[in-house]
């Protein structure tokens, strides 16, 4: 194979960019312009010693998985990667994914996977958006699919209406809020119980005038057609999140409320929790019902047990599970989180919970090493996508609770830990892939890990 050469290509897989992925003379060729199933001609456009890169010229044989999308912006924009391909194959690919990084990674044989759980509505389902802006081309969007160029998008698959009435006032006022044209992105989180809205604009400095920004925002909101659901979304909050130089401080940043309320408050599974700017929450919230629904499953608790929620957010699970268990201890690193998950405590009326700030790793060291832990029957893990830390892994394995709950939203690191966690005391019991980002490549997985010489039942 040479540069520019014309290639024909069967597509065999898709990357977590959107392209098509191929072979040829022995070499794996990721291909831009195509999906899963197409047979295409394509252009190389960079060869490496393993791979090479190519763009689609023509698609000579379409793929039935594909999908007539009319979203104007799917092959610039960085947020659907798999929008072009039906739901279904979606689903299939993503469990293929799965399956694929636990045997490679894992050393897991012929995993069994749960059926995976799907998405009724596969779309406009997120709770929260980060708006790209650039103002010298009035573009409010998102980052590009391969480039990192602001889309300006007026629409959107995954978002809620919200979003889109704050991205219109956003590019509207660039004309009469100078200041507006200062902001570096901006966080939307909408709630899709209470209808609350908050806008956290990154800014680089604190002394900003953006009264005309907030009118219209407002305003943009107040004109949209009421939700289906019988509420009408309102501007609840505006905090403005001042960049930080040092990055490794920001966990322990509050942003700064210029306008509403400090929290919006979101309704799960018959809990309420309050949310504010820099705390974690799950985004797609249809889903995470049944995600958690699942780890509570894969618990199996009967009202005795003691169980750690390590990375805990805002409380969510710790609390959810607090029901069913004993008592459960929360830990989780950014301050904030925590202090929503002493509040979201209170507002529930539940008792049987106590959260600490730091990093979960040391924490649970720290109270083994102290002896202030004796028996735990379950740990939760959800840790961002880097996965679990060594010496988390090395206190689980000697803490050696009955079981563990693994919620991950990056099968590779999943795949990585539990061949740790495996290698002598534990044997992965139970996994299910959760769909909580239909159109783009990414998986949540909920894993049941059980002791192998203790027989839980399950
Ligand atoms: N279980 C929660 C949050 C999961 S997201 C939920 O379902 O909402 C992962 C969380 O881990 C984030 O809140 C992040 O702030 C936190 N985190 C990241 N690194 C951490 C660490 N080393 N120790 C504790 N928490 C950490």
């Amino acid at each position: 194979m040479e540069k520019n050469q014309l290639i024909e290509l069967t597509i065999k897989d898709q990357s977590k960019d959107g392209r098509g992925i191929g072979s040829c003379d022995g070499l794996i060729v990721f291909a831009d312009g195509c999906v899963l199933g197409d047979r295409v001609s394509a252009r190389v456009t960079k060869l490496k010693k393993r791979y090479a890169l190519a763009k689609v010229e023509e698609i000579l044989e379409p793929s039935e998985h594909r999908i007539d999308d009319a979203c104007p912006y799917i092959d610039e924009c960085g947020g659907c990667a798999f929008g072009k391909l039906k739901y279904e194959v979606q689903l299939e690919l993503k469990e293929r994914h799965v399956r694929d990084v636990l045997e490679r990674i894992g050393g897991i044989e012929d995993p069994k996977l749960e059926p995976i759980i799907s998405m009724e509505t596969p779309y406009n389902y997120r709770n929260k958006a980060m708006l790209a802006i650039y103002p010298k081309t009035r573009s409010v969007g998102f980052l590009g699919r391969l480039s990192h160029k602001v889309v300006d998008c007026h629409e959107c698959r995954l978002q809620s209406e919200a979003v889109v009435a704050v991205a219109d006032a956003l590019r509207a006022s660039f004309d009469d809020c100078e200041d507006a044209k200062k902001i570096k992105n901006l966080v939307v989180k909408t709630s899709f119980s209470s209808g609350e809205v908050m806008v956290v604009p990154t800014v680089e400095e604190k002394d900003l005038d953006l009264e005309n920004l907030i009118y219209a925002v407002d305003e943009s909101i107040n004109a949209m057609q009421s939700f289906d659901d019988g509420f009408e979304y309102y501007l609840s909050s505006v905090a403005l999140d001042i960049a930080d130089n040092n990055p490794s401080k920001r966990h322990k940043n509050r942003a700064e409320i210029i306008a509403g309320r400090p929290v919006i408050e979101d309704g799960l599974l018959g809990l309420a929790f309050e949310i504010s700017p820099y705390s974690f929450y799950q985004v797609n919230p249809v889903q995470t019902k049944k995600l958690y629904k699942k780890a509570l499953e894969y618990a199996a608790l009967t009202g005795k047990e003691t169980v750690w929620d390590m990375y805990c957010g805002i409380g969510t699970i710790s609390l959810f599970l607090a029901k069913s268990a004993k008592f459960v201890y929360g830990v989780e690193i950014v301050d904030a989180a925590i202090q929503n998950a002493i509040e979201n405590t209170k507002l529930n009326n539940i008792e049987n919970v106590k959260f600490f700030v730091g990093k979960a790793e040391e924490i649970i060291t720290g109270e083994y090493e102290n002896g202030n832990i004796r028996d735990i029957d379950v740990i939760v893990v959800d840790p961002p996508r880097k996965g679990l830390d060594r010496l988390a892994i090395d206190t689980m394995l000697k803490l050696l609770p009955k079981r563990i709950v693994y919620v991950s939203c990056d099968s590779s690191t999943l795949a990585r830990d539990l061949k740790m966690l495996c290698e002598k005391e534990y044997e992965l019991r139970k996994l299910t892939v959760v769909d909580q980002f239909a159109r783009s490549y990414h998986t949540e997985t909920v894993a049941l890990l059980c002791r192998k010489d203790i027989d839980n039942h399950i």
